[in-house]
């Protein structure tokens, strides 16, 4: 069985040698993005949270993490739209539906099944996508706000809220489809993105959409998602602290070409925050009574990602604004680490730790 160490040094070399160097066409092209998917499926490297016992990687969740950092590294895009198969991985690996597990499982780590996930809009108040049970299943009515991945997926889990305060998350195409009991799904066009716009996220419009049983992958209370999100607030800043890291190489590889003392010196100091900040974040305990030290190390990711990648367009000059410059990529990635997974206790302490670092005092 393949280490973890070994593993990371080999999506490291891959994604060095393969990913980087297209990393400005993955950011806006579709089909180099699904290339790059490819790559990733080519190397086994989909399903890595998915037990070994299903054809997945059965990695720690140490290793994850120090994977997803690295994507982020290298190619946003890329990082976000195979996080969204990874959790769908994950939440598959844990139902007890084993027929949808053994049908879709197995396909994953190669990416010959492709999935995506919708239940961001959960963390509102007032779910716009709702379930009620009928014979056999569930009947699906409103709007999912987000789904990333149209076009690369061929299904994706949606959770629609149930009248008792549940959430069923289950099975249903990424395409417009109709069913014969009259029920249908409608794929928006691609919504124009800023940043990492070539993972093609839309919104679906469910009308009397018909879930049979044999499609759902679990049940459970919509308060599990906020419980989530406090125990692991932590989750999404691995990838600003990829960001960063993007950031950082830019700003070197500034160096390497203008020799200012000074941007050498600007590098010596974001990296070494940069490490801080990592390492805090690495070794940091989860469980509910850290969720407010671990907010602010949430914070604290975000905004340093947006400080890497702006030093990186400052060190990069005019050639920043380019179209295909990589510093006004990362800075363009950091807005979407900056909002993703957001809920308003995340919102809250990314202004709080913005409002602090002014150094000016209001009279
Ligand atoms: C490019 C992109 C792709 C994405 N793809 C996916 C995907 O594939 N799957 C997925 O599940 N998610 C996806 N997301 C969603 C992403 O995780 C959300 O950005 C994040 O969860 C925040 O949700 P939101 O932007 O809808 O904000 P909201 O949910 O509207 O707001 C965020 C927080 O503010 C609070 N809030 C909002 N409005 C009010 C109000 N009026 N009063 C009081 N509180 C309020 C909410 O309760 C919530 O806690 C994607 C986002 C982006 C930007």
């Amino acid at each position: 069985m393949e280490s973890s160490q070994a593993l990371m040094e080999r999506a490291e070399v891959l994604l060095r040698t393969e990913i980087a160097p297209k990393a400005a066409a993955i950011d806006h092209n579709s089909n180099t993005l699904q290339e790059a998917l490819d790559v990733l499926g080519n190397h086994t490297l989909l399903a890595l949270r998915v037990p070994q016992q299903w054809g997945g990687g059965g990695v720690d969740e140490n290793t994850f993490r120090c994977f997803q950092e690295l994507i982020a590294r290298y190619s946003g895009a890329l990082a976000f739209l195979q996080a969204q198969h990874q959790s769908a991985g994950s939440l598959l690996a844990r139902s007890e539906n084993e027929s949808l597990k053994q049908q879709y499982l197995p396909q994953m780590g190669r990416g010959r099944a492709l999935v995506g996930i919708s239940f961001a809009h959960l963390r509102r108040d007032h779910s716009p996508l709702k379930a009620i049970a009928t014979d056999g299943g569930y009947l699906l009515n409103g709007l999912s706000p987000w789904v990333t991945g149209y076009g690369f997926f061929q299904t994706f889990i949606v959770a629609a809220v149930l009248p008792d305060g549940r959430a069923v998350y289950g099975m249903v195409p990424l395409q417009t489809s109709q069913q014969e009991t009259g029920g249908s799904l409608v794929c928006g066009e691609p919504m124009a993105l800023a940043a990492m716009n070539s993972t093609q996220t839309v919104t679906v419009q469910f009308q009397d959409w018909f879930l049979p049983n044999a499609e759902v992958v679990s049940i459970s209370p919509v308060s599990v998602v906020a419980k989530s999100d406090r125990l692991n607030v932590l989750h999404h800043s691995f990838f600003a602290l990829g960001c960063a890291r993007a950031g950082l190489d830019i700003l070197e590889d500034a160096y390497q070409t203008k020799q200012l003392s000074f941007l050498q010196s600007a590098h010596q100091v974001l990296a070494a925050e940069l490490a801080a900040c990592r390492q805090s974040i690495f070794s940091a305990q989860v469980g509910g009574d850290r969720f407010e030290a671990n907010l602010q190390l949430r914070a604290w990711a975000i905004e340093l990602a947006v400080r890497c990648a702006h030093a990186a367009i400052t060190a990069s000059s005019g050639a920043a604004n380019g179209i295909d410059h990589p510093a006004q990529r990362v800075y363009r990635e950091a807005l979407v680490y900056t909002v993703s997974g957001q809920t308003s206790a995340v919102m809250e302490a990314t202004l709080t730790r913005l409002m602090s670092r002014g150094g000016w005092v209001m009279g």
